[in-house]
């Protein structure tokens, strides 16, 4: 694609618009009716708390569901996301600088009382604005949930764009499974999402909003759109060797999240059938994380590998997520390690000498 007919095709259009505002008002409308379970976020500067209402797998289920219905009595097209992919794109971009803008005056009005919002300088303007006001990420029922179902929305509507072009190809169905399981594995455990980094520390602004609505589905993507231009033949040796890859990455990914969401409920549950090492009380330092002190990094960083590893290694435009997802958690592992230390200090640097690797024992 050259450039002008890639900066036409980024113009926003209405058609854009109305399937976002369509999304959206599911999403609100859904999510306010659908029940799940209610999991409460960190207390608010106010003293309130706002809970998040765990219904993300029904959700995206019966959304799914609604649109395959609707597809076949031909009321809307499964290529509709597919075919404007870039003005999508850039209509989210808007979407996104508009609501924020909007959050920003709404949190200006209801914490006007409140001592900690710093006198308005132009500086303060666009920190408050691009990093947030609110926390706990939430917006007219809408909170982090956008993301994920946007990623796959764009997977499904992909993939029927290459059912009806006839270029279906075992690349593109391994992508889409292994992406599809990700996604709703992530939904299946979505209670545990309400105590990371995200939910608890960051707050409602363009940076978390633009991350969640453009950055997660739009470039998370990439290597489907890459495999609808592009050929890859795949042996079914290749293919079994991918396999590996996805479901080690898995059973560490979920294993050490699952392990540290146990301990924190109960610090005396056994670990792979044994009692777990502890330090202090508090750290766990057998199962995964006696083997590297962010090892559910590792197992995503080879998750991200599986979603690439079937566009085979002719280009390296579908390695952008694992690559920016390393760069990602190495940073993020960096950042935690500082918290960690100076949290929990000598049981840190106990833990430290007992654990030494960060995420890949033996290399890092
Ligand atoms: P973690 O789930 O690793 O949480 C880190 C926190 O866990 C620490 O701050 C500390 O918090 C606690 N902790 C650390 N070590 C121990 C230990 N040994 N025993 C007990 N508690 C410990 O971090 P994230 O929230 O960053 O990541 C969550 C998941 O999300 C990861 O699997 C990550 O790969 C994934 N992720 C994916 C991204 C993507 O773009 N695909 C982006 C970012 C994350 P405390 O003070 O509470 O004890």
């Amino acid at each position: 694609m050259d450039l002008s007919s890639f900066l036409q095709a980024l113009i926003p259009s209405w058609n854009s618009a109305y399937l976002l505002l369509g999304f959206f008002a599911y999403l609100a409308i859904a999510g306010s009716i659908v029940l799940g379970k209610l999991v409460p976020g960190v207390v608010l500067a106010d003293g309130t708390r706002l809970h998040y209402r765990c219904n993300g797998l029904v959700l995206l289920l019966l959304l799914v569901a609604l649109l395959g219905i609707s597809a076949k009595m031909d009321f809307v097209s499964p290529t509709a996301i597919s075919e404007r992919g870039f003005e999508l794109l850039s209509t989210t971009f808007i979407f996104s600088f508009l609501v924020t803008l909007a959050l920003y005056f709404a949190g200006c009005k209801s914490h006007s009382k409140s001592s900690s919002l710093k006198p308005h300088t132009t500086g303060n303007l666009i920190h408050d604005w691009w990093f947030g006001i609110q926390l706990n990420p939430h917006f007219m029922g809408i909170d982090l949930k956008a993301g994920m179902m946007g990623w796959l929305l764009i997977n499904l509507s992909v993939l029927a764009k290459s059912i009806q072009d006839g270029t279906l190809s075992k690349s593109m169905i391994l992508f889409q499974i292994f992406c599809a399981l990700y996604i709703l594995d992530y939904f299946v455990h979505e209670e545990y999402m309400t105590s990371t980094w995200d939910i608890i520390a960051e707050r409602l602004g363009f940076m978390l909003v633009f991350g969640d609505l453009v950055w997660i589905p739009f470039t998370f993507s990439i290597q489907g759109w890459w495999l609808l231009a592009n050929e890859v033949k795949l042996t079914t040796t290749t293919i079994i060797a991918n396999c590996p890859v996805f479901l080690i990455g898995y059973m560490v990914f979920r294993g050490a999240n699952k392990q540290k969401h146990v301990f924190k409920k109960n610090p005396k549950a056994p670990i792979w059938g044994k009692p777990p090492k502890v330090i202090g009380g508090k750290l766990l330092a057998s199962g995964y994380w006696g083997i590297a002190r962010h090892c559910n990094y590792l197992g995503d960083l080879l998750l991200a590998l599986s979603f690439s590893l079937p566009c085979g290694i002719s280009s390296p435009v579908p390695y952008f997520y694992p690559i920016y997802l390393l760069i990602l958690l190495i940073w993020r592992e960096r950042r935690d390690e500082s918290r960690c230390a100076k949290k929990y200090k000598e049981m840190w640097t106990e833990y430290r000498k007992l654990v030494p690797w960060r995420i890949l024992p033996y290399v890092y």
